[in-house]
């Protein structure tokens, strides 16, 4: 399903999710409009709908944030028409998108391959805004964002956590440097955040440092855990993590286990 949001006369927010029970989102992921140029490709179970509203619109650009399949699920509609640009990694993975755990194209869709990817740069225009592409390590390794340096906006992606208190993360997520991005972002002075699903943040640096406090301060409990020689399993009751009902489904791709190994042994 997709729902199409003008958030003003330059920028539209892009929602896509699967639909299950007669109509609702399991989970939105927004990708932006600016002018002609789109921030990400969505989720691949709205591609009908997707090639729907790009048919009505026009886009010279793509801008691709990082690798995961609910920001390149709609891409391949676009390959070969108009430039496409990503970092690293996610060049290969948009070539050649590997196939999803059965749970994962439920909830998002399998993405197609998408041939035409040129590398990322440094700096770009659209129209008359400038934007910086900064690097926000941490919740996948190469990934970045898109900050509009004279009106402060950032296109964040995924660099800060949905929950207020995040318990699960991917093997690869590195929390410590999640956080270390987290604080860099408060530097910035971001005036609106554009997350990746929670949509437009009007009031960034609380929405942030909340995220900051809460992890922070449960790295330290966990360090202090350790020390006294507790397991996983004995930091969740005292934490009182309990897995949320779907983390089996994920086949060992989310876990508690997974962020607080991060927490204890990742460096930022
Ligand atoms: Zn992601």
């Amino acid at each position: 399903m997709i729902e199409v949001e003008p958030y003003s006369d330059d920028i539209t927010c892009i929602k896509t999710a699967t639909s299950q029970d007669g109509g609702h989102p399991i989970m939105w992921v927004y990708s932006y409009k600016i002018l002609n140029t789109l921030f990400d490709g969505g989720a691949a179970n709205a591609r009908e709908e997707f090639r729907e509203y790009l048919d009505d619109v026009t886009i010279d650009a793509v801008y691709i944030s990082h690798s995961h399949e609910d920001h390149i699920g709609c891409v391949d509609i676009l390959d070969g028409k108009v430039p496409i640009y990503a970092w690293k990694s996610a060049i290969d993975l948009l070539r050649d998108p590997p196939e999803l755990p059965e749970f994962f194209q439920f909830v998002w869709g399998q993405p197609l391959p998408t041939k035409n990817v040129e590398s990322m740069p440094s700096t770009f225009d659209v129209g008359q805004y400038h934007f910086d592409v900064i690097a926000v390590p941490g919740h996948q390794e190469d990934m970045v964002a898109f900050f509009e340096t004279n009106h402060r906006w950032l296109f964040s992606a995924d660099a800060v956590p949905l929950p207020s208190r995040k318990y699960i993360a991917m093997p690869d997520e590195n929390v410590p440097r999640m956080i270390a991005t987290l604080e860099r972002l408060q530097t910035l002075e971001i005036e609106i955040l554009f997350d990746a699903h929670r949509g437009p943040i009007q009031s960034p640096r609380d929405h942030i440092q909340k995220r900051i406090d809460y992890l922070k301060e449960t790295q330290q409990r966990v360090k202090e855990m350790d020390k006294e020689g507790l397991d996983y399993t004995q930091m969740m009751e005292k934490l009182e993590l309990n897995p949320p009902w779907y983390v089996e489904m994920t086949k060992d791709r989310f876990a508690i286990e997974f962020f607080l190994r991060s927490l204890l042994r990742d460096e930022p």
